[in-house]
């Protein structure tokens, strides 16, 4: 008799602030949407987790505009670091009641055509009983995530560029204000900072 192949069932439960590893919190990149923003602004949010956001702009042809939580060095170990929304010593996430959608549906991805474990480490797998509505309830929050990842790093690029030109404007019609002496000020303060940065600061320096 041929034996039959058992197949894993997901099975997810968050261990929350009895997890002993957090991998969740200390995954490289937390990615935030444009879906996330605009849910903390109905919510009246934003103005507290703006600081801990920040827009990464591509460092390669390959790279990808995005959204993303800033880092902070773990206490328990600088060398490593976590989400800026996370509290260490309490072990919880400061806005657990809405969070980014990509740490509701961590640590089950959807890649936009199959489902993938993005940590194995998650102390939540395997824990709680599978079934086929928690399966299809974690697969469309999964699918839902991807939607509007994809949404955001698709409007990004447009809305980044469309600040920068607004404050590039800004900046240009605040200097049409200045006096002809406070613009030779500053461009005086300006050109002493260029020669600062290449000139050595002391005669120590130059000798090596
Ligand atoms: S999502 Fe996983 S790693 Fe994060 S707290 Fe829950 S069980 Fe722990």
């Amino acid at each position: 008799m041929t034996e039959e192949k058992k197949k894993d069932k997901y099975s997810f439960d968050c261990l929350e602030k009895e997890c002993g590893n957090r991998v969740c919190c200390t995954r490289p990149i937390v990615t935030v949407t444009i879906d996330d923003i605009s849910r903390w602004t109905n919510q009246q949010l934003l103005s507290h987790i703006m600081h801990a956001i920040t827009i990464h702009t591509p460092e390669s042809e390959t790279d990808l505009f995005r959204i993303e939580t800033k880092r902070q060095p773990l206490k328990a170990d600088p060398d490593k670091s976590a989400c800026f929304l996370f509290n260490e010593e309490s072990n919880t996430c400061t806005i657990r009641y809405s969070r980014p959608i990509s740490c509701r549906t961590f640590p089950l991805e959807f890649t936009g055509d199959r489902y993938i474990l993005s940590n194995k480490e998650c102390a939540g797998i395997g824990r709680g009983k599978p079934s086929k509505e928690s399966l299809e309830e974690a697969r469309d929050l999964a699918e839902q995530e991807y939607r509007e990842k994809m949404s955001t790093v698709s409007a990004l690029p447009g809305v980044y560029s469309l600040f920068t030109l607004q404050m590039i404007e800004q900046s240009a019609k605040a200097m049409e204000g200045l006096s002809e002496e406070d613009r030779q000020s500053i461009q005086e303060i300006m050109s002493r900072g260029d020669s600062s940065e290449s000139a050595p600061e002391s005669p120590a320096e130059d000798a090596d």
